[in-house]
């Protein structure tokens, strides 16, 4: 059955329609800041309702200013949900602080390293459960499509003899859209139609490292490894392992993981079962604050983290990919979803561009935008890999250095946070060759 596609909004300025696959937070992104640009669009989303895992999300201060500039309500949302430093009484003083580096282990065991900043937002982390629940406000309820996964599409023409896509869905549904914006994550279904043979080659993979995640109360946090330490974002240095923490829901909880290296992962799922001592072990490596932590973590699953190779092109005709679906990368720079952000805030503008009016122009739009997009979040993904070798003090020529691992740090997280993020949408407009 051919589903002919909706129209939700009322005056729309072009003449398609941009059909999201995907309604994480790249894609409901991108879909609020299409609509608030009167372009119309429609999500289909494979889970029957929009759900997150309840764990924290932390974005730096460039996706943090992308926010505002792809709707000023966005920011508002997101800062209405943040837990900051300033939560906790006391520690007002943290406020631009993005994490403080302690040494787990080592004869340093306990010192802190750095303060590192993040200006001027200082860390800012949401449950990402609240952030996904709030952005589903700015989006029309009769324009989203649950329950529909995607398994290919096809370029076709229809009986009118208009080139349009043909997206194919798992319960035998076919949808004709004009244009398509992958953002169905690192599994993308809408990248292995776009790039049959590449992706054969280029399947996401593993990174040679694990974590364990909870979510702890701020009391037993507070109990395991004292005040401060529970209340100030901690990263945790330890060989071959490190740890994070950092408090969400007004300081109420906090957010924990701890990442080893491992070369292999030999399992055929990412997240497998793993035993309390398995923790224990991995968290012997890390001092006192760590051995004392894993005891209140509820569970011991082991999860793998994988992060994709970098692809030729985000974009093929009149389809384009976004977020983790054109560029998963590892967590260790807290940048996955931020440059998911900044690649919606590009978009959003370059389709919303007076000279992108046709389906033709879109092809023009999505190359400008992977011109601008593709090398930095690529280069993300790399730094995020070699970010696990800094964590673990083991990137050749830092190791366990304390100076070089200040000056190497600062260096790569400045190169992502100071980014100009309208600059990015100007250079991709002088790109776009309409
Ligand atoms: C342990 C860990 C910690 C992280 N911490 C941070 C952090 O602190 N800060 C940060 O910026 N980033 C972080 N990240 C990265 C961040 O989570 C991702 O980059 C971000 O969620 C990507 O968003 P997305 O919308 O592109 O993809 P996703 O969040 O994966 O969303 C994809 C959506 O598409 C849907 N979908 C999938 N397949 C189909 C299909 N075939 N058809 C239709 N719908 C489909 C899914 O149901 C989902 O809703 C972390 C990642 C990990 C693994």
């Amino acid at each position: 059955m051919t589903t002919p596609i909706p129209q939700a909004i009322p005056t729309p300025s072009k003449d398609f329609t941009v059909t999201i696959i995907g309604g994480g937070i790249g894609g409901l992104i991108l879909a609020a800041g299409l609509i608030r640009r009167k372009v119309r669009v429609q999500i289909y989303e494979a889970a029957t309702e929009f759900k997150e895992i309840g764990l924290g999300l932390s974005i730096g201060p460039a996706a943090h200013r992308a926010l505002r500039l792809i709707a000023s309500e966005l920011r508002g949302i997101y800062d209405s949900l943040v837990t900051t430093h300033a939560d906790s009484p006391g520690y007002e003083a943290f406020r631009q602080t993005w994490f403080e580096i302690v040494w787990a282990c080592g004869p340093n065991e306990g010192d802190i390293l750095m303060n590192m900043k993040a200006l001027p937002s200082g860390q800012t982390t949401v449950r990402r459960a609240d952030f996904l629940d709030a952005l589903i406000s700015l989006v029309p309820r009769e324009i989203v499509h649950f329950g529909k996964r995607v398994e290919s599409f096809i370029e076709d023409e229809d009986e009118d003899g208009l080139g349009g896509i043909l997206l194919k869905f798992d319960d035998g549904d076919e949808v004709r859209a004009d244009v398509v914006v992958g953002c169905d994550g690192i599994k993308s279904k809408v990248k292995e139609s776009m790039l049959v043979e590449e992706s054969k080659l280029k399947q996401p993979r593993y990174s040679g490292m694990y974590c364990y995640r909870a979510v702890l109360d701020m009391d037993d946090m507070v109990q395991a490894v004292g005040d401060q330490r529970a209340r100030v974002s901690t990263l945790y240095l330890g060989q071959g392992v490190y740890g994070i923490s950092y408090p969400i829901m007004r300081a109420k909880k906090v957010n924990v993981g701890l990442y080893v290296l491992q070369e292999n992962w030999d399992c055929d799922t990412w997240i497998r079962p793993a035993q309390k001592e398995d923790l224990r072990r991995d968290a012997s490596k890390m001092g006192r604050y760590w051995e004392a932590l894993v005891e209140y973590m509820p569970d011991s699953s082991q999860w793998a983290l994988f992060e994709h190779p970098h692809l030729s092109t985000f974009c093929r005709s009149r389809v384009a990919i976004l977020g983790d679906a054109a560029h998963a990368s590892t967590p260790h720079q807290g940048a996955g979803a931020g440059q998911a952000i900044e690649d919606a805030h590009v978009l959003a503008e370059l389709l919303a561009d007076p000279r992108v009016q046709s389906t033709r122009d879109v092809e023009a739009a999505f190359k400008a935008y992977d011109s601008i997009r593709r090398p930095r979040s690529q280069r993300i993904v790399t730094s995020s890999k070699e970010g696990a070798y800094l964590l673990c003090l083991c990137l050749d020529g830092v190791g366990d250095d304390g100076e070089k691992f200040k000056e190497t740090f600062e260096e790569r997280m400045k190169w992502i946070w100071d980014l100009d993020v309208q600059g990015q949408v100007e250079q991709a407009r002088e790109n776009m060759v309409i």
